[in-house]
């Protein structure tokens, strides 16, 4: 089966499950969904929006739209309870040609193979957007974490990194921290990895416990990007953070700290949203509080602080600043009608559709997009990456430095390319880091 090693589906029994149907799509590393919303197909148009912009390189234009390589696994636990249970994971490494694979492994119920060759193709761009030198790639679990005891989402991890283990390593593809996953799940990671090799390979993965060569301010790196991407935005649209209405949807590690982060700056978070539904306060929602009353355990919905709004009224919350945070598709072309914002920073990955992208457009409501705006993570992973190569580390405000150096340069170049080529921020950033990828693959030739 050459480089697509695909075990355990079975034709269209798992096709509505994994998102690959056997029977419509001959190919399985460049297939075309016949679901205009699934992520692969988005990702698609996106690049499809790029390719007039390439000048000479349009000639590798194709390479971007396929995956390098794709593995799927099966992932046999025994449950606490004496039982066997399967589940299914995936490492899909899109592109390799500027660097080893990197990007985050999500634990979730809706994993596809779509979904995960879209997010690998997403973090290609991302990288090359911020001149990391890495190429773009991503794995997934298809499981509910919140179903697992903690001894059962270890054997879990363990397993898939042991199976995966024929692709990863510190130079050849370095997973991380996505949606359910953190640095527990990392260290689990890290030691499996290692215990295979028969050597410590901190660098194996990113996004790991400190004590285990884990960097400084890597947790908050992502809410961190989010924030400073839409403070640059904001100045550049005469906007002042300080007093600014903000919307978030999502309170994980990205929107969680992201939201603190604008409320340090003096901003009112006015409306939050997670998994369990929305909440509203017009005089402003106490996030420290909020975000308490979620680690204890409790229902963002049942926080004291604020009201139960719907779902309607929360897509149509007046603010300045909207944050998707949370998955894919969330901003379709309906509720891009409802919006009422000036400014939308993607701190998840692939929130808007493109429909979606042409109505904020025509409605001239900026959209710092996710591969520019969500980049503080993968950023401070490639500093934890280094670190651990040299064995040297360095002070939480060094890394902030970097960080901001980093994120503020890519900005700079996203809205310089957007404005000279009169394209939104997102086709800029794709002109941008379409550009180094292909320029690279031009380079590096074709062998044999
Ligand atoms: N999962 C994060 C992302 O989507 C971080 C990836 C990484 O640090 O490698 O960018």
């Amino acid at each position: 089966m050459g480089n697509y090693l695909h075990c355990g589906l079975r034709n269209d029994l798992n096709a509505r499950k994994t998102g690959y149907n056997m029977n419509t799509s001959k190919s399985a590393l460049s297939y075309v969904p016949n679901n205009p919303s699934s992520p692969w197909q988005v990702y698609l148009q996106q690049v499809d929006r790029v390719a007039p912009h390439l000048g000479h390189l349009q000639r590798w234009v194709e390479t971007l739209k396929r995956c390098k390589r794709i593995l799927a696994v099966d992932i046999p636990i025994n449950r606490d309870d004496g039982t066997v249970a399967h589940y299914e994971g995936f490492r899909a490494q899109h592109n390799l040609s500027r660097g080893p694979g990197k990007g985050g492994v999500r634990f979730h119920p809706d994993v596809t193979i779509d979904e995960v060759m879209a997010l690998s193709a997403w973090m290609t761009v991302k990288n090359a957007a911020l001149n990391l030198p890495y190429g773009g790639a991503k794995g997934g679990i298809r499981v509910d974490p919140k179903t697992l005891t903690r001894p059962e989402l270890e054997r879990l991890t363990r397993r898939y990194t042991s199976e995966i283990g024929l692709i990863i390593g510190p130079d050849k593809d370095i997973p991380a921290p996505d949606v359910n996953t953190n640095d527990q799940i990392m260290a689990w990671m890290m030691d499996t990895y290692s215990m295979n090799v028969g050597a410590t390979a901190t660098g194996v993965v990113t996004g790991k416990p400190i004590a285990l060569g884990g960097s400084l301010g890597r947790k908050e790196a992502t809410g961190r990007g989010v924030y400073i991407a839409a403070r640059e935005t904001a100045r550049a649209m005469k906007m002042d953070i300080t007093g600014s209405r903000v919307v978030v949807q999502g309170f994980g590690n990205v929107g969680g700290i992201g939201a603190r982060l604008f409320r340090d700056a003096g901003a009112t978070i006015v409306g939050l949203q997670d998994a369990s539904g929305s909440i509203g306060n017009e005089a402003g929602i106490d996030v420290d509080a909020a975000l308490a009353h979620v680690a204890a355990g409790g229902k963002l919905t049942e926080f004291k602080g604020a009201s139960m709004i719907s779902e309607n009224d929360f897509w149509a919350l007046k603010s300045d600043i909207f944050v998707p945070a949370a998955l894919e598709n969330q901003i379709t072309a309906e509720r891009a009608e409802k919006l009422s914002t000036r400014l939308v920073v993607e701190g998840a990955n692939g929130p808007t559709t493109p429909q979606a992208d042409d109505i904020l457009h025509d409605r001239g409501i900026q959209v710092v997009p996710d591969v520019i705006a969500n980049a503080g993570g993968v950023t401070v992973s490639y500093f934890e990456w280094v670190q651990d190569f040299s064995s040297f580390f360095w002070t939480e405000s060094e890394i902030n430095d970097r960080l901001e150096r980093i994120m503020v340069e890519a900005l700079k170049a996203v809205v310089h390319t957007a404005e000279k080529n009169k394209v939104s921020l997102r086709t800029a950033a794709f002109i941008i880091a379409c550009t180094r990828v292909l320029a690279a693959r031009e380079l590096r030739g074709l062998y044999p």
